[in-house]
């Protein structure tokens, strides 16, 4: 008896709940954070994605990015400021047959072949909304009434970690409004009591709150606080481990004329347009429903099947 106990597996210290979802969502690919979907994972995603273009504002114009974008505008942006510590970068052999041959060459002979990459014009792109704003500014001034966009992309941040919820490589689809002040809050408001009606309908329990962006550094830190005292980003929080601070899923964001001067995208007096984005984390959504509503699709609530049309 006492052997037993003795040889019994000591109890895994602080492993992570979601982890029970893994096999029925994912498989391995070597690094922790990107991950190959599973059929069923992928049919809830693009459920999910359906639903949420049912929900479009007439008059949206639709874009689908590419996971890398212009470095050159990545800068302008401001992202090496804000988040340096979460930007991945290409990098490519470049140069003549002989010179690509040497680098590659230097692998077979157990050799490190990445000493010859030259940094290129891209980087992967880190939220759907930034390749949009340089499309409207290149069209001149904001028309009245302004712009509203249907964005998505494959984002990428260095944020490597074994949690189901904190991926590199996620989807992010987000509806983004560009025009005045006044039409930018409006858009906001009437978008957060649509998502959260939307999390009603996907069954899942929430907490709306203010938030801030992890921005880098101390000087990061003074950021955050402006931004959390003019409540600039909102974010719907989904508790995936019980009692523990929800997961967002959800954010509402005011750039406030942040990305108006950055691009000079401005209204006909000259005035700097303003803009706002309403983002929804497609992988974090679809961990959510899975861990609420368990990994079996056939077992969750009538009610979700039918909105999801799964
Ligand atoms: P934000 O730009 O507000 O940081 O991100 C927008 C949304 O993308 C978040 O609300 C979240 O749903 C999703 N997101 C952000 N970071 C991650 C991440 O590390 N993993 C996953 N799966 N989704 C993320
Ligand atoms: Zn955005």
């Amino acid at each position: 008896m006492n052997m037993r106990v003795m040889d019994a597996p000591a109890a895994p210290a602080n492993v992570d709940p979601l982890n029970r979802l893994f096999d029925d969502l994912f498989r391995p690919m070597n690094t922790d954070g990107v991950y190959a979907r599973t059929g069923a994972y992928e049919s809830v995603v693009e459920a999910l994605a359906a639903l949420i273009s049912s929900k479009r504002e007439e008059g949206t114009e639709v874009f689908r990015f590419p996971p890398v974008m212009s470095r050159a505008h990545l800068e302008r942006h401001g992202y090496l400021k804000s988040f340096p510590n979460l930007l991945g970068c290409v990098s490519c052999l470049e140069g003549s047959e002989a010179e690509i041959r040497a680098s590659a060459d230097k692998h077979a002979r157990g050799g490190d072949w990445t000493e010859g990459l030259e940094t290129a014009d891209l980087v992967l792109t880190p939220a759907a909304c930034y390749p949009v704003y340089p499309i409207a500014a290149a069209r001149g001034p904001v028309p009245a009434g302004g712009y509203r966009f249907d964005v998505a992309c494959d984002c990428f941040r260095r944020e490597p970690s074994k949690n189901l919820d904190r991926l590199q490589s996620f989807r992010m689809r987000e509806y983004v409004c560009i025009g005045t002040p006044e039409e930018v809050v409006a858009f906001r408001e009437r978008w957060m009591p649509r998502a959260t009606a939307l999390a009603d309908e996907l069954g899942l329990p929430y907490t709306v709150e203010t938030a801030s962006d992890p921005f880098f550094g101390r000087v990061g830190q003074v950021m955050a606080i402006a931004q959390l005292e003019q409540a600039l980003k909102f974010e719907l929080l989904v508790p995936l481990r019980g009692k523990e601070a929800g997961t967002a899923c959800m954010s509402f964001n005011y750039h406030r004329e942040h990305f108006g001067t950055t691009w000079d995208l401005r209204h006909d007096d000259g005035e700097p347009a303003h803009t706002g984005c309403v983002a929804f984390g497609m992988d974090r959504l679809a961990v959510a429903l899975f861990a609420t509503h368990g990994a079996r699709m056939a077992d969750w609530p009538a009610g979700v099947r039918a909105a999801l049309r799964v």
